[in-house]
């Protein structure tokens, strides 16, 4: 049965033991407390959460004890029972699956971080681990979508042109498959990358947004983890 306050995202992977989900906006946002109760939710273990102080950084860690990372974006492990954590409330939070090596990866994607080179940094710590990203099934969960993801003239040179659209006068940059094609480029089978679809300023009713909210927006929770 589907619990109305997350999104359970465990079965876009092909694997039964991953437990992967995010919170929707009438969790409880009682941070750190909501990371252990989703991941108890999903069926995963509660005191052996990694918690990372997220800044917009590039920098992707590989995690092998449970508790708080200071300044670091994206968590990479392959130890066993321990659960990957992070918040997001617009940002694109990544899940990654390497079935074969049994790796996973947690990535907080805003598009600092992506045109910082976050992406090339996970694949790097998961092979880093002994992963092939040609074995990744990588899931994009709810995030702004091109929709809604406008950016100022002063950073669209960031972005390639390709993932740019212009619409009466505004610009629209389409961050999602820019992640997809950074995983791509990296050697990620393209049929192996799933997003949810999911627009999380047109979705108000079911998660946080910073744009449509602003400093008063909540913080969706995203855990994924082992059995
Ligand atoms: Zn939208």
């Amino acid at each position: 049965m589907d619990n109305p306050g997350f999104f359970d995202c465990s079965s876009f992977f092909e694997d039964e033991n991953v437990r992967a989900g995010i919170t929707k906006r009438h969790f409880p946002y009682i941070s750190p407390d909501d990371r252990p109760e989703l991941a108890r939710l999903l069926g995963l273990p509660t005191e052996r959460v990694v918690i990372p102080r997220q800044t917009h950084t590039n920098r992707v860690e590989i995690v092998r004890i449970p508790g708080r990372l200071p300044s670091v974006d994206g968590i990479v492990t392959n130890r066993e029972r321990l659960v990957l954590s992070i918040q997001v409330a617009d940002c694109v939070p990544v899940f990654i699956h390497d079935s074969t090596n049994r790796i996973i990866g947690l990535i907080h994607a805003g598009w600092r971080g992506v045109v910082d080179g976050i992406i090339r940094n996970s694949v790097r710590s998961m092979e880093e681990l002994g992963g092939d990203p040609a074995d990744w099934r990588i899931v994009l969960g709810p995030s702004i979508q091109k929709c809604c993801f406008q950016i100022g003239r002063e950073i669209v040179d960031r972005f390639e042109a390709q993932f740019v659209r212009r619409k009466e006068g505004e610009i629209f940059v389409d961050l999602q498959q820019l992640i997809i094609r950074q995983f791509v480029v990296a050697g990620v089978r393209e049929t192996g990358i799933i997003s949810t679809g999911q627009c999380t300023k047109c979705l108000a009713q079911d998660y946080h947004s910073y744009r449509r909210d602003g400093k008063q927006a909540g913080r969706m929770v995203a855990v994924l983890g082992l059995l």
